[in-house]
């Protein structure tokens, strides 16, 4: 499916609410704010990230290569290191924030609550390691078993995600693995430990179309059959569009948008989410490309970070920065101007 064709078909989609009214939160995080120290000063590469995911839901974190996507998930995962650091903020699991955790604590809620599919598959599986040994040494640090059993869970995993002939997989190594294969072994890796949160960073990089759509599959089949919850990063809307209940938005380390897939890609308030649903290719009209550069997070703008490519900017954009700005469906979007016409300051 075409992402033009998954953004018109998620018009008919149910919109769920933006607010939790029954407790259903499992993720909170809040003015999450993460640095990293370089040779040519301090990137502000995330700053004061506010997002959810409640119970059986996916929501998709979407924007251009640099907008703090990827670097925001692995703050929440503890992921980020030197000279990178997590210098503000919250990220409550399940009541518990995983901002406090130490190495020890953060590494049991990985892999047993947290599942993490990395980007780039290979750089997740060891090379030197036969793939059994990986999935033992998951096995034993959360849930040990006996090597029999640890083999007749792995391979159950290995068959969940599609591959067969699992033994002979079990017993090779990463490099004799496809890009999806290898893929899917991860996926089974995340899941083996029946997690009830799944985070995908970018799942699909360098496969090709049909791989990418039989994998997002594949995640959103194990994710929905065990009512589990998904924070999918994503560039791409059409992904988005037909993967998602919940999209947030986020430009130069910001939150700039969020709300149902439904109301953000039918009724996109922002600049910037206007600009990417425009540049989504449509049969007969010419590309309509986002101009410009995302800010230097070094030198990071005054006011609005998306006034240089910003077509509606005017005076109050470059020295003051927008609030947020909730509308009655729970959609809420950082700009000056109101649907209205008005001038929000
Ligand atoms: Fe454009 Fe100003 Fe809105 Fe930023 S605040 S998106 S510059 S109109």
């Amino acid at each position: 499916m075409s992402a033009l064709s998954a953004i018109r078909r998620s018009r008919n989609r149910p919109a769920r609410p933006d607010t939790d009214t029954s407790g259903h939160r499992l993720l909170e995080v809040s003015g999450l704010t993460t640095r990293f120290d370089t040779p040519d000063g301090l990137v502000q590469a995330v700053n004061g990230v506010d997002l959810h995911v409640d119970r059986a839901e996916i929501v998709g974190v979407v924007g251009e290569s640099g907008c703090g996507k990827s670097v925001t998930i692995r703050s929440i995962l503890g992921l980020v290191r030197p000279p990178g650091r997590v210098v503000g903020g919250t990220a409550h699991f399940n009541g518990v924030d995983l901002l406090t955790l130490r190495g020890a604590e953060l590494r049991r809620l990985r892999g047993k609550d947290i599942g993490f599919i990395a980007q780039n598959p290979f750089s997740a599986l060891n090379p030197v390691m036969r793939i059994h040994r990986q999935f033992r040494n998951i096995m034993a640090a959360h849930d040990p078993a006996s090597a029999g059993e640890v083999r007749d869970r792995a391979r159950a995993a290995l068959a969940d995600v599609g591959i067969a002939g699992p033994g002979r997989v079990l017993d090779g190594y990463a490099h004799q693995l496809s890009g999806g294969m290898a893929q899917r072994v991860v996926i089974a890796m995340a899941m083996l430990l029946n997690p009830a949160f799944v985070i995908a960073d970018e799942p699909t990089t360098g496969l090709d179309l049909t791989v990418q759509r039989q994998i997002l599959d594949l995640i959103r089949g194990l994710v929905r059959e065990h009512g589990r919850s998904m924070l999918l990063v994503t560039h791409d809307l059409g992904v988005v569009a037909q993967y998602c209940d919940r999209v947030v938005v986020m430009y130069a380390g910001k939150v700039i948008e969020h709300g149902s897939v439904r109301d953000v890609l039918t009724a996109p308030r922002h600049p910037y989410t206007q600009a990417l649903i425009r540049a989504i290719p449509r049969p007969g009209r010419p590309l309509v490309h986002l101009t410009g550069r995302p800010p230097d997070l070094v030198d990071y703008p005054d006011g609005c970070p998306f006034r240089a490519r910003c077509p509606h900017a005017f005076e109050p954009c470059g020295h003051t920065v927008p609030e947020p700005v909730t509308v009655a469906s729970g959609q809420t979007y950082r700009c000056h101007l109101r649907e209205d016409g008005e001038v929000g300051l």
